[in-house]
């Protein structure tokens, strides 16, 4: 305590970066294409192809294979290429004494003093984002505490400078998070005609969606699991369909974002050797001003139905409710802000 809390300094730069409100909102067009890429793909083959005995022996640990792991490496730091150069224990004091988040970066706080005197990294050494994320896979401290391990067996868990402490750590965190064995994130499928859209985002049975005439994009019938499966449309009725099943809800205790769970699950597959998206995300605005989705739900709300608070983060709740809305219109009612939708709430898109 002594050591460390005597030489912190207030950062302002991470109070400024915590401030921020951000003013647009990304569309899945937007996000996907600048993180699945074939530069970063060919990247991960590569490393696929050096680190082979390690993520092997990941696989077999925690049962998440070598093109999973490398999916969280890629999309968190682009395979170790920007780690954050941030002084944690200022950052998190900082954000600890700051009235906004106090009692949660006062708990980071204590987990990052409990790394340090572990031995694991010198204060000094502890570098991260802005917002106290360390390492090649990102972890916060109490990430790090209960999840890190020390996999090249030199005494420290060393999530900076050891790809196998850092992919080991990875494995680690997603079996705790309950990463089901021998199963897939989700997939691409094809969408009969008559689809029902209003089902987007509902959790069935597998059965019932491949019953409803859900198939691969070849056209293959799904294999059978005994899975839950929602259908996502994160671009409209027009763009890439995705199934997804509880391995894909294991992404999302990692990072709370369905963009980013369908992105660490399609940037896996094109690791592993799968092809572009069967079918291209649509031409389209990359960002949604947060103002505009703000006004789409109070419009949804006035007009009853239910998009929940006007936070203007278009969820799965402002989906639901215009989805309701495009029905009552016989528009296609697969929850995206087309701009037949947002003319027909009287909503100029930007
Ligand atoms: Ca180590």
């Amino acid at each position: 305590m002594d050591s460390v809390l005597g030489n912190v300094r207030q950062n302002e730069d991470v109070l400024e970066n915590d401030r921020a409100q951000p003013e647009f909102t990304r569309t899945f067009a937007g996000y996907y294409p600048t993180r699945v890429n074939d530069r970063r793909v060919s990247r991960g083959r590569e490393l696929l192809d050096q680190h082979e005995q390690l993520l092997i022996s990941i696989q077999h640990d925690t049962g998440v294979p070598p093109h999973y792991v490398l999916a969280f490496w890629g999309l968190e730091t682009n395979y170790g290429g920007y780690l954050g150069n941030y002084s944690v224990p200022d950052s998190l004091a900082t954000l600890a004494c700051d009235s906004r988040r106090s009692d949660y970066f006062s708990g980071e706080l204590m987990n990052a003093l409990r790394i340090i005197e572990r031995g694991d990294v010198a204060a000094a050494d502890m570098k991260g984002s802005w917002a106290g994320a360390m390492g090649n896979v990102q972890f916060m401290p109490s990430a790090y505490l209960k999840h890190a391990v020390d996999a090249d067996g030199d005494g420290k868990r060393d999530l900076w400078g050891s790809t196998t402490d850092a992919l080991a750590s990875a494995g680690r965190f997603l079996e705790a998070l309950g990463w089901q064995r021998g199963l897939r994130w989700g997939r691409e499928v094809s969408l009969p005609e008559d689809f029902d859209f209003s089902r987007v985002g509902e959790s069935q049975p597998l059965h019932v969606w491949t019953e409803m005439g859900v198939t691969s994009t070849a056209g293959a019938a799904l294999p059978p699991l005994e899975n839950e499966a929602k259908i996502l449309l994160p671009a409209g009725h027009d763009g890439p369909a995705f199934i997804t099943y509880h391995n894909f809800n294991v992404i999302m205790g990692w990072n709370r974002s369905e963009y980013y769970a369908l992105t660490v699950g399609r940037l896996a597959d094109r690791i592993a050797g799968a092809g572009r998206l069967a079918r291209a995300i649509p031409d389209g605005p990359k960002k949604w001003p947060l103002a505009t989705v703000r006004r789409l739900q109070e419009v949804l709300a006035e007009r009853g139905f239910a998009p929940g608070s006007a936070d203007g983060f278009f969820g799965p709740a402002t989906r639901k409710a215009l989805a309701a809305f495009q029905a009552s219109l016989g528009q296609v009612a697969d929850g995206y802000p087309h701009p037949a939708t947002l003319d027909a709430l009287g909503i100029q898109p930007e």
